[in-house]
């Protein structure tokens, strides 16, 4: 790791922010770039130039050769294309130089990006814009320019585009609403998004001795291992030398990229770890997150470690999530949820309160879309991940409050509380209201909202296009009625009374991984998707469409296109771990199974040439059930085999994809039992593949 004398000195030495902008840029252009960032308006097409000779100097003192347009396509991950400065001036000789033209637009090849039919074979054509809010940094040697994805008929082929989208319908909303209580100085609205990352670690020599994980990032067989987490002694444990090596060299890498990682720890299973980056506005937390997860894959070769962002790596240990921690506040930066100490009289809080429980009942299927994935899949509803119900838990203090709003009965202001350790030597500490909720979906935590939901693996733009553009719809209808009422006190109190009433299903303070939550969110009416398909199909339902026109923040089209892919990921997503699992059991696990039966056989036969006596029950019993297993393993092989061929001709995703979750799964799942039966079985040293017990404890 390179050496450094602070970390204010390397703090964003490779992003051209602010500072450098003011720096290097000319007063006007300067100014008038920090309009369109603060504003979101328009960017003044003359100063593009300037700005991209500014940025090219810049990137070139900073050792860059190259500029690439930094984009989202629906894939999951990011794409890149990288283009030298260079210029030829005649004479066989180069300039390096890079115009605004080339930092406003870019023209990759979208022919081989998702597109769920929104383009037709002969128009390859897309285009990436530049998002200026989203400062351009420089990795390995190029400038990156954070842009977004479209197609040749300007429909959005990207997450970012109808992100930015809805952060405008949010700030509009959202600023009619404080001009109402007042606040004439701000001039925008901000959604703020803080991710924090779950992930595993485990050693690069494991990784590449599975399949499953190399191919698919998560583990399709293994037998449960004689020590799991039960002792709980992993959560907040001290750091492994080894990962403790890696986080530090991870926290250069993105202090220096502008990304304020902040809190690490270990997770509560063995291997798995969390980062936490201190929150920003929701277009560079996404841009951000992105790339910490690239930075986390990327650098855990150097220290022999492979880095799993999968949501399940190893079944019956706890999966990884993506705390999505969201909240709203203006430009100036107060934050529009916070309730400060009296939250009864905090008229504005209420009805932004009030504003996200509506968006939240009103479009739990889009929630639930947006961290709906295949591999997520195998994590929501365990035992140690939110439940495919969303709900929202408020706490003690603000669901009190709510229950006195919705029925006009008093309520009583709670008092700051202390509490003493029993012993003078520790300072007596100041208690919070209420207590977490570490079961719920989407808990308030004192000044924003936590969406558990969203899996780790996942880009997080989606759950932040559904809270932004669903909360500024209740915002809007809100906006609408009191901007036009003659006595405004009345009117919000009613607002606030019959919003809360209407919407009070979505509450839930108990435990969501019980049994019982699921019976009564069904009698409250509340949507349970339990896969990825049975979510998606709902994508497209009328009120959802209605949603994103009217915000203008996805089409009709663009949402057609989106559903399209989301259940064709899901199918390719499927049929790989369908192919990896047939491929393992027939080249690898049966080949092994087998050869051990042989081995003990030939030692049996041995044994008793030479001591007719001999008992061998052991050896004989082990053969009886290893070949008794082989023969189930061979007919699990079969079925999936002849499942995953009809699922393969399915003519749509659609279909495809209930057919994986309906048929195929089930096959895949009861070649695993067997398997893993047989794992148990069979010498260690005869096993073709590491287990759990040999990776999950290795680091
Ligand atoms: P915990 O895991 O205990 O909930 P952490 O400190 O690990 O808390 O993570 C909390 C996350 O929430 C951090 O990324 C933090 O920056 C973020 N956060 C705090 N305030 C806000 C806010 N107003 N808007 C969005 N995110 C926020
Ligand atoms: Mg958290």
């Amino acid at each position: 790791m390179e050496k450094f004398d602070s970390v204010p000195e390397i703090f964003a030495s490779c992003v051209f922010n602010e500072d450098v902008m003011r720096e290097r840029l000319p007063k006007d252009v300067y100014t008038s770039l920090m309009n369109t960032i603060a504003t979101g308006k328009e960017i003044d097409a003359g100063i593009a130039d300037v700005v991209a000779g500014a940025m090219k100097d810049w990137a070139i003192d900073h050792g860059a050769t190259h500029f690439t347009h930094w984009f989202q396509p629906l894939t999951g991950v990011t794409a890149e294309k990288h283009d030298a400065f260079l210029s030829p001036v005649g004479g066989g000789k180069v300039i390096m130089e890079f115009s605004g033209k080339e930092l406003i637009r870019g023209e990759p090849d979208a022919s081989s990006f998702p597109s769920g039919g929104l383009r037709a074979t002969f128009e390859a054509r897309g285009y990436t814009a530049w998002d200026p809010a989203s400062y351009a940094f420089i990795k390995d040697g190029s400038l990156y320019i954070p842009t977004a994805f479209c197609s040749y008929g300007g429909e959005a082929l990207d997450t970012k585009t109808p992100l930015l989208r809805s952060m405008d319908a949010i700030s509009k909303a959202g600023l009619r609403i404080i001009r109402l209580f007042g606040d004439d100085t701000a001039k925008r609205v901000v959604s703020t998004v803080g991710a924090e990352q779950e992930y595993f670690l485990i050693d690069e020599d494991d990784y590449k001795a599975r399949r499953d994980l190399y191919y698919c990032g998560r583990t399709l067989f293994g037998a449960p291992p004689v020590k799991g987490q039960e002792l709980e002694d992993h959560y907040f444990g001290a750091l492994p030398t080894r990962v403790s090596a890696f986080m530090k060299e991870l926290d250069v890498e993105l202090w220096r990229l502008g990304i304020s990682a902040k809190t690490k720890h270990n997770e509560a299973a063995p291997s798995q770890h969390e980062l936490a980056p201190i929150f920003c506005t929701t277009n560079i937390a996404v841009d951000q997150n992105l790339l910490t997860m690239e930075c986390m894959r990327k650098l855990a070769p150097k220290f022999g470690m492979a880095c799993l962002l999968a949501e399940k790596p190893f079944e019956g240990i706890n999966g990884s999530g993506k705390h999505n921690n969201w909240s709203l506040s203006t430009d100036t930066g107060k934050n529009l949820l916070k309730p400060g100490k009296n939250p009864g009289e905090n008229k504005q809080f209420l009805l932004f309160l009030a504003a996200v429980i509506r968006a939240v009942d009103e479009y739990q299927d889009l929630l639930r879309i947006s961290a709906a994935t295949a591999s997520n899949d195998c994590r929501l509803g365990g035992h140690e991940a939110p439940p495919a119900i969303i709900s929202i838990f408020l706490g003690e203090e603000l669901e009190a409050l709510v229950h006195s709003l919705i029925d006009g009965s008093h309520y009583a202001k709670r008092d700051t509380k202390y509490m003493s350790l029993g012993t003078p030597s520790v300072p007596t500490i100041r208690k919070d209201n209420t207590d977490r909720n570490r079961t719920s979906p989407f808990a308030f935590t004192g000044n924003k909202f936590e969406f558990r939901m969203v899996g780790s693996g996942q880009n997080i733009a989606l759950a932040n296009i559904v809270l932004n553009t669903a909360v500024a719809e209740s915002l809007t209808i809100f906006a609408d009625i009191l901007e036009e009422t003659v006595d405004f006190d009345r009117t919000l109190d009613k607002i606030l009374s019959d919003t809360l009433r209407c919407h009070s299903r979505i509450l839930f303070s108990g435990n969501s991984y019980s049994p019982e939550w699921e019976a009564e969110a069904e009698a409250r009416g509340l949507s349970n998707f339990k896969s990825s398909p049975d979510a998606y199909a709902h994508f497209t339902d009328e009120k959802n469409i209605e949603l994103f026109g009217k915000f203008g923040v996805m089409s009709e089209t663009e949402m057609r296109s989106r559903r399209e892919i989301f259940f064709g990921s899901y199918r390719k997503i499927k049929n790989i771990e369908a192919r990896t699992m047939l491929e393992m059991t027939l080249r690898d696990i049966i080949p092994a199974v087998s050869k051990y039966i042989g081995e003990l056989s030939t030692a049996v036969n041995a044994t008793r040439s030479a001591v007719k006596s001999a008992s061998l029950s052991c050896e004989c019993d082990i053969i009886e059930k290893l070949s008794d297993a082989l023969a189930k393993a061979y007919d699990a092989y079969g079925a999936l085999e002849r499942a995953e061929r009809s699922a393969i001709s399915k003519p749509s995703d659609e279909e495809a994809a209930f057919f994986y979750k309906n048929t195929v799964i089930p096959k895949m799942d009861n070649l695993r039992r067997v398997v893993d039966e047989m794992e148990t079985l069979t010498s260690r040293e005869a096993w073709p593949m590491p287990t759990y017990g040999d990776i999950i404890f290795k680091i």
